[in-house]
């Protein structure tokens, strides 16, 4: 009777696809299957749970909420079965037949085309669901019954080629099992040592039995429920590592317990590594969010803003009302006082970190620093506390050397009245820039900014401890050096400038004797107008037609080349080589600046000042 009311379903093309690489190219890690079907089975009973919870009626009410497996070796056969919330006619259409994740496909080809590793946290963290089953099995059988009253049983069965039918099942309980006909390649997974053996691996800490032919094999321990001393760092290393797919243990955890106006517990996590995408979490797993030991939501987004999103963990409370719709959960007054506590506590967990455990702190920061200093342009309220996590490499620090403002005000000297900063893309080229040779001579420190989030938030934090956080090419170095900048007496010095400025009357704003200068001959600032350079190279990524405004060109009158330059003025003014040198010292310092105009007409000069510099 099952076989007459049969139907037949072409899958997509995309999922044809899938299939296709699932079968053909992920060989790597075949038992990751297990984890799938394990993780639907706990989705699907935490469902039957929740539900129960809110009061809902539910088919086969008193069936206890488990997962059993059972193996037979000689028919190659593998079954799991559960008694969650089971499927109807259209989730199986809707929600078996299509890729939950638009990202999933793309990732794949990826990796099959070799531009990725295929590493088991990536395919863990992607994710490739229910479909994981056929790198192991050549036919798979869904036999399931909906948890509401009336549900009738279904079949689904699909050899992963191109189909799948549905027909009437006969499963008489509320849940879903699922056989696989194992194919050659997986006939281990028949075998109870081996499907023992991953479950420890990956599932353990699954919050319902998991039985193996009546053996249970599963601890379940909701670990955050315990006293931080009472649970055994190897127990939390694994838990971390079941929660995360990160198969490396983490670099840091704390837990928080509060009682009173909100009440709830959390076990979080941070990871020792970097994701391969900082800016893109979407993939990524954050807190889970359970109501007494019942999980309501994996990736729980409403519990963290974007920029603590590197956290990972659980937070279980009972504050939450579980007998309305999840829109309301998240916007309940309880959910956003937990957020609130959680920001809290972590900015003073990683402010503890920060003093207490340096080189711990260290590597968190050069992992996700760069996503932790977005929160001070997005979190107004925890503005500060963030400011006090930031560290900087100076232009006085060694290689492995950051500093917070607070040590770099602390090091300040007496006449220096302003935090300095430089932005550029390397350390190494930072450090080149000739603006820095005033603040070099005077022991003044600068920040260097190398991380390109840099430029948009460093200069909005505006000022620190009183003191104004400054770009040195934007800096007025005639305010503090303390004095007016010394009139320029000489009238050789006076013609020269003049020449200069009429030289480069189109290029630049204006040209001025320099009092940052001190081995360099010249350098570009900011002009009255003008952005500093990172942002101005931003802006011309961004926008094509966009055009700079002019710079200031500072030159250095002590510097042997513009001695040389003043000498020659006075002897011939009109000598060739004085507009060319002029022409040239402001496309070397465009150069330096980035912002060089030409680089071919400067070669050709170049070219043309050695043929007469060697005649
Ligand atoms: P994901 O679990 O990421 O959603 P899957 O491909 O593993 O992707 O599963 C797709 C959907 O099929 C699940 O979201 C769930 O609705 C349904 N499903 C899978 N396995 C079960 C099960 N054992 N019981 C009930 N529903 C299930």
């Amino acid at each position: 009777m099952a076989q007459e009311n049969s139907q037949q379903f072409e899958y997509r093309a995309e999922m044809k696809q899938l299939l296709h690489l699932i079968i053909h190219s992920l060989y790597t890690h075949p038992e990751i299957f297990l984890r799938e079907l394990i993780s639907n089975s706990s989705d699907a009973l935490n469902k039957v749970r929740f539900r129960k919870m809110s009061g809902d009626a539910l088919r086969d009410a008193d069936q206890p909420l488990e997962i059993r497996i059972s193996l037979d070796s000689k028919q190659h056969l593998f079954t799991i079965s559960d008694t969650g919330i089971g499927m109807t006619r259209d989730d199986l259409i809707n929600k078996i037949g299509t890729i939950a994740s638009s990202g999933t496909l793309e990732f794949l080809k990826q990796l099959k085309e070799g531009q990725k590793n295929p590493e088991e946290t990536l395919i863990g963290q992607f994710g490739v669901g229910f479909y994981a089953v056929f790198m192991v099995a050549d036919e798979v059988t869904v036999e399931t019954c909906a948890a509401g009253p009336d549900e009738p049983a279904w079949r689904w069965q699909s050899t992963g080629e191109g189909a799948y039918t549905i027909s009437a099942g006969e499963r008489k309980t509320r849940g879903t099992t699922i056989t696989l006909r194992l194919k050659e390649s997986g006939q281990e997974f028949a075998r109870a040592y081996k499907i023992r053996e991953i479950i420890t691996k990956y599932s353990n800490f699954v919050t319902f039995p998991i039985f193996l032919e009546n053996d249970r094999i599963n601890t379940v321990e909701a670990l955050w429920h315990k006293k931080p001393d009472e649970v055994k760092e190897s127990e939390r290393t694994e838990f971390y590592k079941f929660i995360s797919g990160d198969p490396d243990a983490p670099l840091a955890h704390f837990s928080i317990n509060v009682e009173g106006s909100v009440n709830f517990k959390a076990l979080l996590f941070v990871p020792q590594h970097a994701p391969h995408d900082l800016f893109n979490l979407q993939h990524e797993k954050s807190l889970s969010l359970y109501s007494n030991k019942v999980l309501i939501q994996h990736d729980c987004k409403e519990l963290l803003p974007e920029y603590l999103r590197f956290l990972k963990g659980v937070v279980d409370t009972s504050d939450l009302p579980l007998n309305v719709s999840r829109e309301v959960t998240q916007s309940s007054p309880a959910m956003q006082k937990i957020r609130n506590i959680i920001i809290s506590k972590t900015l003073a967990f990683l402010q503890t970190t920060a003093e207490e455990n340096t080189a711990q702190y260290r590597t968190f920061y050069k992992n996700f620093g760069p996503l932790l200093k977005t929160g001070i342009n997005s979190d107004f309220e925890n503005r500060e506390k963030i400011v006090e996590l930031l560290r900087f490499e100076t232009s006085k620090t060694g290689e492995d050397e950051i500093l917070s403002l607070k040590e770099y005000c602390a090091r300040m000297p007496a006449d220096q009245k302003e935090i300095y900063f430089l932005a550029g893309e390397q350390r190494e080229s930072v450090l080149n820039n000739p603006n820095l040779e005033i603040f070099r001579k005077n022991g003044w420190e600068t920040l260097l900014l190398t991380e390109p989030v840099d430029i948009f938030i460093i200069p909005a934090i505006g000022t620190y401890a009183g003191k104004n956080l400054v770009s040195i090419d934007q800096a007025d170095i005639a305010a503090l050096s303390g004095g007016k900048i010394e009139k320029i007496e000489n009238s050789l010095h006076v013609s020269l400038i003049n020449l200069f400025k009429e030289t480069l009357k189109d290029v630049v704003e204006d040209v001025v004797v320099s009092k940052r200068l001190v081995d360099s001959p010249a350098t570009l600032v900011t002009g009255k107008n003008g952005m500093n350079t990172p942002l101005e190279k931003m802006m011309r990524l961004m926008q094509k037609d966009f055009k700079p405004a002019k710079k200031i060109m500072e030159i250095n009158l002590d510097h042997p080349l513009l001695q040389n330059l003043s000498r020659l003025y006075l002897t011939d003014s009109a000598h060739p080589l004085l507009r060319s040198c002029i022409f040239q010292l402001f496309d070397s310092v465009s150069l330096l600046d980035g912002t060089i105009p030409s680089v071919a007409a400067m070669v050709k000069r170049m070219n043309t000042i050695m043929e007469q510099a060697t005649k």
